[in-house]
């Protein structure tokens, strides 16, 4: 138990700041606890994971876990892994995809919840949303990627797990090659090792 935690999660899963912005009731779509030692900071959840009430309940996070090397169970035990994004309710979609992030949500909420996470060692920092509040001025997320060995492990910028995201992919194979491999390494070190 820890009621200052419990009482700001409790705080924020209650949030209906800005319902009247959102297609949909605010459903905030979160996992955290004080000893999590790895956090996503991810962007808004998608239409699957809104109705699922999970973080990355869809292909991004198939592709997620993947990267991380990551089963389900561990993924979704929020005494491991954290995950916030930077809008913790479904924006809606428009022509290109999925709508930004509320941006009403990180200035509300980010900083209590990130300082009620003191063991997190690894920070995976997800899209040009999450780059902004984690890395300013690190540039595109091209940019910021390309650089990963410069900010490692805190932050550890990422692009999109997103399937859409299969052209950058492409383009960057040193991705797969390099950054994966030293990203899955450092995850099992941290799921595995308390004293890392
Ligand atoms: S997006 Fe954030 S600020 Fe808006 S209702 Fe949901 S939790 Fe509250």
């Amino acid at each position: 138990m820890n009621p200052p935690f419990d009482r700001l999660l409790a705080d924020v899963l209650a949030c209906r700041h800005c319902e009247a912005l959102l297609p949909e009731a605010p459903r905030p779509v979160l996992q955290c606890h004080p000893d999590a030692r790895l956090l996503i900071a991810g962007q808004a959840p998608g239409r699957k994971a809104h109705a699922a009430g999970k973080p990355f309940a869809d292909a991004s996070g198939d592709r997620l876990r993947d990267w991380l090397g990551l089963d389900e169970e561990t993924f979704y035990n929020p005494r491991r892994v954290a995950t916030l994004p930077m809008g913790f309710c479904y924006p809606g979609s428009g022509r290109a995809g999925d709508l930004p992030p509320r941006p009403e949500c990180a200035p509300r909420w980010r900083a209590a919840l990130l300082d009620a996470l003191p063991a997190v060692r690894m920070t995976l920092v997800i899209g040009q949303y999450a780059l902004r509040w984690h890395l300013p001025g690190s540039g595109s997320v091209s940019e910021a990627v390309g650089n990963w060995r410069a900010y490692w492990p805190r932050p550890a910028p990422l692009p999109h797990p997103s399937p859409r995201n299969q052209l950058w992919l492409r383009r960057h194979p040193w991705f797969e090659t390099d950054l994966l491999p030293a990203l899955r390494a450092e995850v099992a070190r941290l799921m595995e090792d308390p004293a890392a």
